[in-house]
């Protein structure tokens, strides 16, 4: 899908057309101007030829259906995964399902975390905001007439911060009630620590939520977790977060992999806890995926852990991992590729 040459197309046409095309393609979800019926019949022509709608792309579902995986094919041939997850109770109707997308911002990413396997595929190029927004669009379609994305988190390929301008510029075009119209507060961005981008959302208009994926709780674990995020040391970025939290208001999460033997005990707890132990900190444990190179954590040691930090005042959650079975859960985008 293209439309750079909207404005052009549109040129001639009355303002409110913008407002008409915005809510076919945006809210209506549209895959050929040819459904949109009250425009005229010559403009749609137009249209059909200058600003394509067609997104190509391949469509895997895990065992459980809960999660949806698919590959957008870029106009470079270059490609990015999205997410699509389900949460539905076991008694709730179909109709009251919600829906998530996690969204990518870069084919691949340059910060080679160790433990993920996107970082470990190499980095590409940086998403435009139109291709970032196009994965939003897909899931749209994929949803039409049984369902809404009620939520977007920015958690898939790559390191949104790293590609701030395009990143904000698709977040405020999702948010903005002629598009996407989805609530600054059902959008969160996860970051591997990028402290100029942190400084940058906290004077942003937009209230979205924030996740840190910290990982570990000293420099020295951290950085053989994730060497190229730790050239910002835990301090630093602690601070950088309290000033975010000083000038919005918004609790932050720390994002956390169990990963056996590696920060899983309890003296990691302590020292987790210690750091963290502020107001508006709340702590995310994340099951590892298995990638290769690391081993999950088992659910005890999970469930033992999150008691160390409550114990010590820290609120904890447990993130229920959906996807595993199609390499879509947290740092396992780009494992299995086309
Ligand atoms: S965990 Fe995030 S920041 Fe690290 S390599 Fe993977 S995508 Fe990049």
């Amino acid at each position: 899908m293209n439309l750079e040459n909207l404005s052009e197309v549109l040129s001639s046409e009355p303002k409110y057309r913008f407002q008409q095309v915005n809510k076919f393609v945006f809210q209506d979800f549209i895959s050929s101007w040819q459904e949109a019926s009250n425009l005229p019949k010559a403009l749609r022509e137009k249209l059909d030829f200058a600003c394509p709608l067609d997104i190509d792309y391949e469509l895997v579902k895990d065992q459980d259906r809960n999660s949806q995986k698919a590959l957008i094919i870029l106009g470079d041939n270059e490609s990015v995964e999205t997410v699509l997850i389900k949460q539905k109770a076991g008694k709730q109707a179909e109709s009251e399902a919600r829906y998530t997308a996690c969204i990518s911002t870069q084919v691949g990413c340059p910060l080679a975390c160790t433990f993920c396997a996107t970082g470990l595929a190499g980095f590409k190029r940086n998403l435009e905001s139109f291709e970032i927004v196009n994965q939003l669009v897909f899931w749209g379609r994929h949803l039409k007439n049984h369902g809404k994305i009620d939520n977007v988190v920015f958690m898939g390929m790559g390191e949104p911060f790293l590609n701030y301008e395009e990143f904000i510029k698709a977040a405020k075009f999702i948010n903005n009630p002629e598009t996407l119209n989805i609530g600054a507060r059902r959008l969160s961005v996860s970051t591997a620590g990028i402290i100029p981008g942190i400084k940058r959302l906290a004077g942003e208009k937009i209230q979205m939520n924030l996740a840190i994926s910290l990982h570990a709780a000293n420099d020295s674990k951290r950085r053989k977790l994730m060497p190229k995020a730790s050239k910002y040391t835990i301090s630093d970025l602690i601070k950088a977060v309290d000033n975010y939290i000083n000038k919005t208001g918004r609790r932050v999460m720390f994002e956390y992999l169990m990963i056996k033997g590696v920060n899983d005990s309890e003296e990691d707890a302590n020292e987790l806890a210690a750091l963290l132990h502020r107001p508006l900190y709340f702590v995310n444990l994340i099951p590892y995926n298995e990638t290769g190179r690391y081993q999950a954590s088992s659910p005890d040691t999970i469930k033992r852990f999150r008691g160390y930090l409550e114990d010590k005042g820290v609120p904890t959650t447990i993130r229920l991992s959906f996807g595993a079975d199609i390499n879509a859960a947290c740092g396992q985008l780009h494992q299995k590729n086309r």
